[in-house]
């Protein structure tokens, strides 16, 4: 059902707005309303059903799904499984129109009854499963039918066409081997393209040298992974005297991609060899079961991320009122799926907040009209309580830290670490930062720096800041052995 990139990504505002409104419609009145427990009971207790949606700009009658309505509660003991679009032959007959009914009802002639289940297994069994990473919070675990996996490729196939690439480059894809969206995003990706891609699995399976002879090797044009992985593979790659001279692209996902980390990056690559090499980052969450890239430009440009307007609605609201927020305009990221099977979200409060909000019209860059979501976001998650003093915990965005950290050019990797004073529970918290700095960067100049940004920028100073030698800090941010290196630790007693 969704409609070719090439149409779609050229359609005017007005006519993707229709499009949109079309769908949703049609996929709350045959599959949301009809097929899930979650969103079935949450409709009738606001007393709403799918023909109340007359425009687009009805989406907003529709109460917002938030992260804790993915656990197990009184009200919905099922959590994230009631999410998931199970059909019955009687909520087949009473929500479905003649014309959708007809073709089964021929299969059930043709094949009898197993043929028509046969078909509906297809479209909604659950056969694949992402889950989400986070180190602190319950795992949300979301399925996927063949349907859904054919969207995953149909993204795939669109990102690819985003970064540019053709059928001869070569792709070798670092992302950590785990049941997480980033890594299957990229095997289907070269599946759908038909390009050949190389799934290392990452530092942990094959390690860093297995990692850089497979590239040897291989001498691929697009090389794909966590920012923090791909940067430390290439400072080994330009230590061990290695030529990068191949590569044109490299794509990360997973976490937010500084300017000062594209830099860093463009750096190694040119003194490697390479030639007018591009950075680009990506977006995708569990949730939506699919990610969104920039496309081509300088490293010092984004163009935000080109989203599936078919796929897909977009919104940017105020997470104070939860009003929609203007074109451009910052705020928070909310999805809607339109055309998904298996577990389905509406209007779903990513935490995400997007500085710039979302823009239409064409890209400046690749002159696609779809609504481009811009780069600038900031997770919700390392949001800390912190008690640095005795009157009250203050909650403490740690991805500032990272940001800054990430971005300083002088220092090599960095790591937070958070502690109980003397390892007391019942005393205050402290911060304790341990970097590496950079060949022939004066560590105490570094220090003075870092704590005068850090203040400017949290009004929070750390207790300590430790200065190691990179190898030490391989190992505690644990580089080669973890799926996701270990940049902020809380090690504080758990009560
Ligand atoms: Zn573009």
């Amino acid at each position: 059902m969704f409609t070719a990139w090439r149409t779609v990504g050229l359609l005017s505002v007005q006519e993707l707005r229709r499009l949109q409104f079309a769908r949703l419609r049609r996929f709350l009145e045959e599959q949301v309303y009809p097929f899930s427990a979650f969103y079935r009971r949450l409709f009738d207790s606001h007393r709403l059903r799918p023909q109340h949606i007359q425009s687009l700009d009805d989406l907003r009658r529709i109460p917002f799904t938030q992260k804790s309505d993915f656990l197990p509660s009184d009200v919905n003991p099922e959590g994230y499984r009631s999410f998931v679009l199970q059909p019955s032959p009687e909520n087949i007959r009473r929500h479905w129109p003649r014309s959708r009914q007809l073709p089964l009802l021929l299969r059930s002639w043709l094949f009898g009854k197993e043929g028509v289940r046969a078909r509906l297994r297809e479209e909604y069994q659950p056969i694949f499963m992402t889950a989400t990473t986070g180190r602190s919070a319950e795992p949300v675990t979301f399925l996927y039918s063949k349907h859904d996996l054919g969207r995953l490729e149909v993204a795939g196939e669109r990102l690819l066409e985003i970064f540019g690439v053709r059928f001869d480059d070569r792709v070798v894809n670092l992302f950590p081997y785990a049941p997480h969206l980033a890594f299957w995003q990229s095997v289907m990706a070269g599946f759908s393209k038909g390009v050949l891609v190389l799934s290392t699995g990452g530092g942990k399976v094959m390690g860093t040298p297995g990692n850089i002879r497979s590239i040897l090797r291989m001498k691929p044009s697009l090389l794909l992974g966590v920012p923090g992985y791909v940067y430390h593979l290439l400072r080994t790659a330009y230590e061990e005297g290695h030529d990068f001279s191949f590569v044109k692209r490299v794509v990360l996902g997973a976490e937010k991609v500084t300017p000062g980390m594209k830099e860093k990056m463009v750096e190694l690559l040119t003194r490697m060899g390479a030639e007018d090499v591009c950075i680009l980052g990506t977006y995708g969450f569990t949730e939506a079961r699919m990610a969104w890239g920039e496309c081509v430009t300088d490293w010092r440009v984004s163009s935000g991320y080109h989203t599936y307007p078919d796929l897909e609605i977009f919104e940017v609201i105020d997470p104070g009122t939860g009003e929609p927020v203007g074109e451009g305009e910052g705020g928070e990221i909310v999805y809607t799926c339109l055309d998904s099977r298996a577990s389905c979200v509406l209007r779903y409060r990513t935490g995400d907040q997007v500085k710039g909000g979302l823009r239409t019209g064409p890209c400046p860059h690749c002159g696609l009209t779809v609504p481009r979501l811009s780069s600038d976001i900031t997770r919700i998650s390392n949001v800390k309580e912190l008690n640095t003093t005795k009157i009250r915990g203050t909650l403490v965005n740690l991805n500032v830290f990272s940001e800054i950290l990430s971005e300083e050019k002088e220092i090599d990797e960095w790591q937070v670490e958070i502690h109980k004073r003397n390892n007391d529970p019942y005393e205050l918290d402290e911060l304790v930062l341990n970097i590496s700095v950079r060949d022939g960067m004066r560590t105490e100049m570094v220090e003075s720096q870092l704590r005068r940004r850090l203040q400017d920028a949290t009004e929070l100073t750390p207790n300590r800041i430790n200065v190691l030698p990179l190898h030490d800090m391989l190992l505690k941010l644990g580089m080669e052995t973890e799926l996701k290196e270990k940049r902020i630790l809380d090690l504080r007693p758990k009560n």
